[in-house]
């Protein structure tokens, strides 16, 4: 990819979100997404800030991203610029959230009655519609095909790179005292077709246990008032990448 350091520019912002803003580019090829510090819960009904949230969640999204492309996971990765920033291909969104589960809680443990921390014995994959309208309801593989979100290939393809993310994921926590609950990600097709890791991988969209004290260190502190957010950011910031 002929893509040259300080060459891209920002132009106008395309898209704002409940915790990144979307801009376009001097080339048609590259966005620029840039996280901010809110912090949305519910379908947006609760809102706050997390103080330094965007600069974690932009700091290990690349992190992992750039690890996952080592493992065979193509993302769309570029180029960090800055705490916030970072240039990442363009690509049109799949409007599917694809989690990965390997201990209930959260959204599974209500539906099926599972107690939170009870390990499920194999990881379950699930799809929901990215549709705030209708609350992003869960569907399955024939409703993909049906609504034509995404073709029998492709989700193949999202289905493997999804085991693939889980499995790399989950030993880099596991080196790192943390265990890895469950984790939403988001796939996109590039200019070519061709379907890549996108959005973002962060405390935001995983959960993340202490694996000795159970200590949640993620955005359920804040879904669930239960204080130290920041700290919480901070302390998965140092363990899973070994910054200060
Ligand atoms: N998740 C997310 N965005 C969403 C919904 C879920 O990033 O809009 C993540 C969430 O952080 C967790 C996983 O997906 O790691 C499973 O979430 P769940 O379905 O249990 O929903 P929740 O309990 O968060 O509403």
């Amino acid at each position: 990819m002929d893509y040259k350091d300080g060459a891209i520019e920002k132009r106008e912002q395309l898209y704002e979100g409940k915790a990144k803003k979307v801009y376009a580019t001097n080339d048609e090829r590259f966005y620029i997404v840039s996280y901010k510090d809110d912090a949305t819960a519910f379908n947006g009904q609760k809102k706050g800030t997390i103080v330094g949230k965007g600069v974690v969640n932009n700091r290990m999204s690349n992190f992992m991203m750039r690890l996952l492309e080592q493992e065979g996971v193509p993302t769309h990765f570029v180029e960090q610029l800055s705490d916030r920033e970072t240039v990442v291909h363009r690509v049109e969104i799949v409007p599917l959230e694809v989690i990965v589960r390997n201990i209930a809680a959260g959204s599974l443990s209500q539906r099926l009655g599972l107690e939170e921390g009870t390990p499920l014995s194999c990881p379950v994959l699930e799809f929901c519609y990215k549709n705030d309208d209708l609350g992003d309801p869960m569907i399955n593989n024939f409703h993909i095909y049906a609504m034509q979100l995404a073709t029998r290939e492709e989700l193949a393809q999202i289905e493997e790179y999804a085991f693939k993310v889980n499995a790399f994921l989950q030993k880099r926590c596991a080196m790192a005292g943390v265990t890895l609950v469950d984790f939403k990600i988001e796939f996109g097709r590039d200019l070519s077709g061709r379907i890549i890791l996108a959005d973002e991988i962060s405390p935001d969209t995983c959960r993340f246990w202490d694996s000795e004290t159970g200590e949640k260190l993620d955005k359920d502190r804040f879904r669930r008032n239960l204080g130290g957010v920041e700290d919480a950011y901070a302390e998965i910031r140092r363990r899973l990448m070994g910054e200060e």
